[in-house]
């Protein structure tokens, strides 16, 4: 029965039939881990009528896609894609299990983790294998000053999450694989809340990963009333707010506007980074940006590394100015 699936899943989500972006990208991924240790790639998809999307996968990377349909998996909930993922892994025991860190993800990965009894690496930044095709699971640690690399030697699967925007997808091409559509054997009962309705929010504003500029600002901007030259200059230069982890704790900020390991990832053409110390927490989310300004009092913050230019100075000064500037150049 396992055949070729025992190799390297990626569980691909999907929201409303629409696949999203970081399956893919872990595709990418595991495509290339696949093709260096001579493994197979399997998607799993789980929803109902989602069917079609399965080509889509194989397109984007997977040799094959295990296809879980069934009105009970429509709209994602725990208890049940926790259970149907569980027993596939049971049935078809994966080297390597890859999830996205998205809502969904951290929720199900660590449930499924504990169900099978493996462990599971948290917001990897990169997925590497060892000379033995062992997963080694990078992962910013201690606060963010070390990189960390993690195995699973003993336990089945090896089981990462990855945040959306790191992997890159690859181009679809046409191809064949196979497309194997499972029962699906739940209880009726016992399966947590159920899902009447689901309501999408429009966002009212600029989303951060599309945003061609974007102004973050962290603990250093100090305030709420700061704060608000951060979106001020956001604004005049047409761009999206970004945040580091405090600003967020604070309330200046939202959760959704948090960039780095357990944020967004942006590649936006211009990031400006204001009073950010430049932990790698933050910069795994950012550095991948074209042109990097930023600006911090202390002339040795490690985010001037990853800067093309900097700016030592205090931002109640500099910014003001800035802001001045522009808008005289706007009116021009
Ligand atoms: C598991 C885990 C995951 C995490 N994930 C994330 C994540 O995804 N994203 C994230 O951002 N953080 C994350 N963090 C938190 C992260 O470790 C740091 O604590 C955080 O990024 C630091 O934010 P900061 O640079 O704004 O603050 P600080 O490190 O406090 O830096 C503030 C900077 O502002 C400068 N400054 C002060 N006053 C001024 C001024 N007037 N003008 C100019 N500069 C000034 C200071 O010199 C300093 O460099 C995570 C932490 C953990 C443990």
């Amino acid at each position: 029965m396992k055949g070729d699936m025992n190799g390297i899943w990626v569980f691909a989500e999907q929201r409303g039939g629409e696949l999203h972006e970081v399956g893919l990208e872990l595709l990418g991924k595991a495509r290339q881990l696949a093709d260096e240790a001579e493994k197979k790639v399997t998607a799993v998809i789980l929803g109902h009528d989602i069917r079609p999307l399965a080509q889509r996968l194989i397109n984007h990377g997977a040799d094959s896609v295990v296809v879980g349909d069934d009105p009970r998996l429509k709209t994602y909930r725990l208890i049940p894609y926790a259970r149907v993922i569980s027993s596939l892994i049971h049935a078809y025991d994966p080297e390597i299990l890859l999830m996205g860190a998205t809502y969904m993800g951290v929720e199900l990965a660590p449930r499924v983790a504990a169900r099978v009894r493996t462990g599971l690496s948290a917001h990897c930044i990169d997925l590497r294998l060892d000379s033995n095709g062992k997963l080694l699971q990078v992962v910013p640690g201690w606060g963010g000053g070390v990189i960390a690399t993690i195995a699973c030697p003993d336990h089945r699967p090896q089981m990462a999450t990855v945040m959306p925007g790191i992997m890159k997808a690859l181009s679809a091409a046409e191809k064949e694989g196979e497309i194997k559509e499972i029962e699906i054997d739940l209880p009726n009962e016992g399966l947590g809340p159920e899902v009447l309705e689901v309501k999408r929010e429009k966002p009212d504003r600029l989303p951060l990963e599309k945003a061609e500029v974007v102004v973050a600002g962290g603990w250093g901007i100090g305030s709420r009333e700061s704060w608000k030259m951060i979106e001020s200059l956001a604004e005049l230069l047409g761009g999206a707010v970004g945040a580091t982890r405090p600003p967020v704790d604070e309330g200046w900020a939202e959760e959704g506007q948090m960039i780095g390991q357990s944020g967004k990832t942006v590649r936006p053409k211009l990031y400006i980074g204001i009073g950010i110390s430049g932990v790698m927490h933050h910069v795994v989310g950012m550095d991948q940006s074209e042109h990097i300004i930023t600006i911090n009092t202390d002339p040795n913050a490690e985010i001037f590394d990853t800067s093309d230019v900097i700016v030592v100075g205090d931002f109640r000064k500099i910014v003001p100015k800035l802001i001045e500037e522009i808008r005289a150049k706007l009116k021009e």
